[in-house]
């Protein structure tokens, strides 16, 4: 899918470089109407790639828009926390601020480490 994107988008880019070629050599010269349609025509390719390479782009962004609020200790409780050492599900009363810093403290094994190095759980 990102592959075929990049190529819609090299494509695009190819389309774009030819249009403006043909564009540009129809203009020293007389009768080249038929190179500035195909100019145009190049240009509208072009376009049209881009827009199907943006449309292939819309449906993984949605998902990733989905930024998780690390803002704690009020967002922290929708989502279940688990000790890196032991696998423990963590709440948010092991969580404390340390020096900006949120700290957590595993009451089953009782590591202590930053959250803030590891946004993923
Ligand atoms: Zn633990």
């Amino acid at each position: 899918m990102k592959a075929g994107k990049i190529i819609l988008f090299v494509l695009a880019g190819f389309a774009l470089v030819f249009s403006f070629l043909f564009l540009l050599s129809s203009g020293g010269q007389t009768g080249g109407f038929n190179q500035i349609y195909v100019g145009l025509g190049l240009a509208g390719v072009a376009f049209i790639l881009i827009f199907f390479a943006t449309r292939l782009k819309a449906p993984g962004d949605s998902t990733q828009n989905v930024t998780v609020n690390i803002d704690l200790p009020g967002e922290v409780g929708m989502d279940t926390i688990k000790c890196k050492s032991c696998g423990g599900v963590l709440s948010e009363k092991d969580i404390k601020m340390v020096a900006g810093a949120p700290v957590v403290t595993c009451p089953f094994c009782g590591t202590t480490y930053q959250l803030s190095e590891e946004p993923k759980w």
